[in-house]
């Protein structure tokens, strides 16, 4: 039976195999998205504002992002708010521009679905398809992105153990889509100096257990724009296969997490950062370009 480092089955006991499980497919999964392979030697960025908010701050944070070396771009149509009183986000419109700015830049586009009954729709216009930290044991939810055929970018929930963050991946697997990328983004402790307890030994612990890449996001993580690049490369130091970070053309006026974005140029000196970094730790930041670019 599969056991993680503390000799704790990570399959809740039952003997079926784990399909997200290294012991199942020793070799890593590596997830291409429109030519942007996660899970290799490359270290794959991705940027972009939490939400998508206008068409000029969404396409000139992207631009920027871009030049600054990002691989793909990030931006929600659909939040998640805490408030329901809080901007939602643009909803379908807010997916067109994405589409747009896709086109011009080459980028592909990462954004979040949060009802199964958009999984549809998202994937018409997104490269990948996010299941956020709140829906993360969302099991209609995980298997409708199972039935789809869009790599799955699978955040870990808030209050997620190891053991029921691998088993939410396994849900998508196991309606025959393998193309998942972890995301370790914080969870919930007692400490309240940070949003959210980055948890970074998550990363040697779901890479030793699983197959599947692993990247980090240090914006939700620490909820800090200051600590984002410290922590960041410190990701990169022990061993994320990439990034997720939000970056804002104006974070002081962003409608959405704004104290946590990097304005355009704190993102590109940290993209110069990181590159010293990842070859510290005999890796590069990802040089590929999309397919379609
Ligand atoms: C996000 O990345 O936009 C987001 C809402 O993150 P999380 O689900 O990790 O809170
Ligand atoms: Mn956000």
């Amino acid at each position: 039976m599969e056991t993680n480092p503390c000799n704790k089955p990570i399959n809740g006991g039952s003997s079926i195999p784990s399909r997200v499980s290294r012991k199942t497919k020793p070799d890593a999964t590596i997830v291409n998205i429109n030519g942007v392979k996660v899970g290799g030697s490359d270290i794959v960025v991705i940027a972009g504002p939490c939400a998508v908010e206008s068409r000029e701050q969404l396409f000139e944070t992207a631009r920027s992002v871009k030049e600054s070396g990002a691989n793909i771009l990030r931006g929600g149509a659909f939040k998640p708010r805490s408030s329901p009183y809080n901007f939602q986000g643009l909803g379908e419109d807010g997916l067109k521009l994405l589409g747009i700015i896709r086109e011009e830049t080459g980028l592909p586009i990462v954004t979040e679905v949060m009802d199964t009954r958009q999984v549809e729709l998202v994937a018409s216009y997104a490269d990948m398809i996010q299941i956020g930290s709140r829906n993360m044991q969302n099991y209609p939810l995980l298997k409708e992105a199972g039935m789809c055929r869009k790599p799955i970018l699978l955040k870990r929930g808030m209050m997620a153990t190891i053991e029921e963050y691998l088993m939410a991946a396994e849900y998508i697997l196991n309606q025959g889509n393998g193309q998942v990328i972890l995301c370790e983004r914080g969870i919930r402790t007692f400490e309240t100096s940070t949003r959210n307890t980055l948890d970074l030994s998550a990363i040697p612990m779901l890479k030793r257990l699983s197959h599947l890449p692993v990247i980090v996001d240090p914006s939700h993580g620490t909820g800090l724009r200051w600590m984002v690049p410290a922590m960041a490369k410190a990701a990169v130091a022990v061993g994320a296969d990439g990034l997720i970070m939000e970056v804002h053309y104006k974070p002081e006026a962003a409608l959405c997490d704004g104290h946590q974005s990097l304005s355009l140029d704190e993102f590109a000196q940290l993209m110069a950062d990181l590159k010293k970094i990842a070859s510290a730790v005999g890796r590069e930041i990802s040089s590929l370009k999309p397919s379609h670019a």
